[in-house]
């Protein structure tokens, strides 16, 4: 069993798909970990998205992922990394498979919709960015059933 990070951007929220982003994964048999609306400061975004630092997008990326509220996620299932990522589709929509989210909900790269963690380490690294320790009074987890935290 494994967990993955999930995150609707800002063009998704905008435009109304965050009900169908999730209906996929629960569709698919994902089970919802941990779910919020929220805003990302640009030292968010530099951290969240710190491998791609060098490449010539890195600045168009964080004005992009700051310009609107996002909605940040933890799913979990068998291979939760590599089946959402699955259900992503590739980085461009116009090279997606149809069927997946990206092609099905998006044209452009710069505004693809969704994140999905790549790898592991990147998912475990994401969940502890979002979901740290100090959270807002009221924000509710499904309850492990190890009784387990979240990161
Ligand atoms: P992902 O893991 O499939 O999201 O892709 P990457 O980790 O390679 O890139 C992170 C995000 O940067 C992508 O989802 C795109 O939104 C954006 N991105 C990647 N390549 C480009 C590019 O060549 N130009 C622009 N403007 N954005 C890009
Ligand atoms: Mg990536």
């Amino acid at each position: 069993m494994e967990r993955t990070f999930v995150m609707v951007k800002p063009d998704g929220v905008k435009r109304g798909l965050i009900g169908s982003i999730v209906t996929r994964f629960e569709q698919k048999g994902f089970l919802l970990i941990a779910m919020k609306l929220m805003s990302i400061d640009r030292t968010l975004a530099e951290r969240h998205y710190g491998e791609h630092r060098e490449k010539p997008f890195f600045g168009e990326l964080v004005d992009f992922l700051t310009s609107g509220q996002v909605c940040a996620m933890v799913w979990e299932g068998p291979n939760a990394i590599a089946n959402a990522r699955g259900l992503i589709g590739s980085t461009n929509p116009a090279e997606a498979s149809p069927g997946t989210i990206r092609a099905d909900f998006a044209l452009d790269i710069s505004s693809n919709i969704v994140h999905g963690s790549d790898s592991l380490e990147s998912a475990q690294r994401e969940i502890g960015l979002f979901f740290d320790g100090a959270q807002p009074p009221g924000l509710l987890f499904r309850a492990a059933s190890d009784g387990a935290s979240i990161t």
